[in-house]
């Protein structure tokens, strides 16, 4: 009864094929990380390759790569909770307390690369890494699995208006895959802002393992020039994109009247709030996500186009973010109704300008 209680009054619809689909990608997404691990350590090493014959048990184990996972979260976690730069007010919750973040992103990154720096300095062998890729998915992987058994146990004891809408809907597994409570915290230390917030906990452990890894950027490999030089300016690009995009939705939700957006067109909605019309929002219906896969694309750009394997990174990305601006779609229209319906007439393309 008291669990019947902690549900979402109506149930919501569900998502990622309900608990049998969420069951499936729980199975599907470490299987793949390591398939694609292991192919690359094959001869053949193609996408559409047989699996390839599975190590001994050792090669996927090693202390020293948990070790080293642990210990980079550990430097990460210490600098997130530095006192080193701004603090921002989150949005309004349901209990009309606001969260508090602290905005010290670059700074962790700046902090970061000094140390790695100096660590090249003294002779770090970055390098050894590379040898360690099947032992760190591992560990990625089983630390991963860990946090998400954490946060759902968690959230028992997290008040009903703490819990996320979707991933209360009594069915474990996909509660689980998608998440219960909406920001999870333990002390002022925030875990989703902290992990990238994607539901399922083997999407975390195959981005953190897949992407680079699969693009080929071994130590001392040495690619041709022209192929070198895409990558910086792809990611220029899509970051451009990506950062204009989000600040300029940003300001306009806290401020409409600010100078720097007071000028766009918008379409006004039945909910008071009104929806950008032109600037980034009206190149396409997501430029955001246009950004953030120009920038997913500049990992896979140096390795030519000879290979599909590195470009295994971005179709995934694709697949994802295309679930999930449909999923978005839908809430707006059951939100903004006929001004959502409006604002596709206008602006036709969702992700990518006349093909998508
Ligand atoms: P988005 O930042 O894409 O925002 C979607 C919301 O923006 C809508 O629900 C709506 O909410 C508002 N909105 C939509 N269109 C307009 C418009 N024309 N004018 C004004 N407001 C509009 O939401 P996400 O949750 O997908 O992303 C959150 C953040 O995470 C973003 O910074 C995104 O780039 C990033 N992200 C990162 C990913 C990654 O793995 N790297 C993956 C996906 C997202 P409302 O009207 O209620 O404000």
């Amino acid at each position: 009864m008291a669990a019947a209680n902690r549900r979402a009054p109506t149930p919501p619809q569900l998502e990622f094929g309900g608990p049998l689909g969420s069951a499936l990608l729980l199975l599907l997404l470490p299987a793949t990380l390591f398939h694609l691990l292991l192919t690359c350590r094959s001869g053949p090493c193609s996408l559409l390759s047989l699996p390839a014959p599975l190590p001994a048990p050792h090669a996927f184990w090693s202390p020293r790569a948990l070790l080293l996972l642990l210990g980079w979260l550990g430097l990460q976690a210490a600098l997130y909770l530095l006192p080193l730069g701004p603090v921002a007010e989150g949005t309004r919750l349901p209990d009309h307390t606001r969260l508090r973040y602290p905005v010290n992103g670059f700074r962790a990154l700046g902090a970061t690369a000094a140390l790695v720096g100096a660590g090249l300095a003294a002779g770090l062998p970055l390098d050894a890494l590379v040898d360690l890729l099947l032992p760190l998915a591992s560990a990625a992987a089983l630390t991963a699995a860990a946090l998400s058994v954490f946060l759902y146990l968690k959230a028992r004891r997290a008040p009903p208006c703490a819990l996320a809408p979707g991933g209360n809907t009594g069915h474990p597994l996909y509660d689980f895959f998608l998440g219960r409570e909406l920001n999870p915290r333990v002390g002022a230390f925030d875990l989703k802002y902290f992990c990238p917030a994607e539901p399922g906990p083997a999407a975390a452990g195959g981005r953190a393992a897949g992407g680079p890894a699969l693009s080929g950027h071994g130590p001392g490999q040495r690619l041709p020039a022209a192929l070198r030089g895409r990558r910086p300016l792809a990611r220029a690009i899509g970051y451009y994109i990506f950062r204009g995009a989000n600040s300029q939705k940003n300001i306009f939700r806290r401020d409409p009247t600010d100078p720097r957006v007071a000028g766009l067109q918008t379409i006004p909605t039945a909910t008071g709030r009104r929806l950008l019309v032109s600037g980034w929002w009206g190149l396409v219906r997501h430029p955001n996500y246009l950004g953030d896969l120009i920038m997913a694309l500049a990992w896979s750009l140096p390795c030519g186009v000879t290979h599909l394997l590195p470009y295994f990174y971005v179709l995934y990305f694709t697949a994802l973010l295309v679930h999930r601006e449909a999923r978005d779609e839908r809430q707006c229209l059951r939100k903004y109704g006929l001004a959502w319906r409006d604002y596709c007439r206008r602006v036709p393309y969702r992700i990518l300008p006349y093909v998508y």
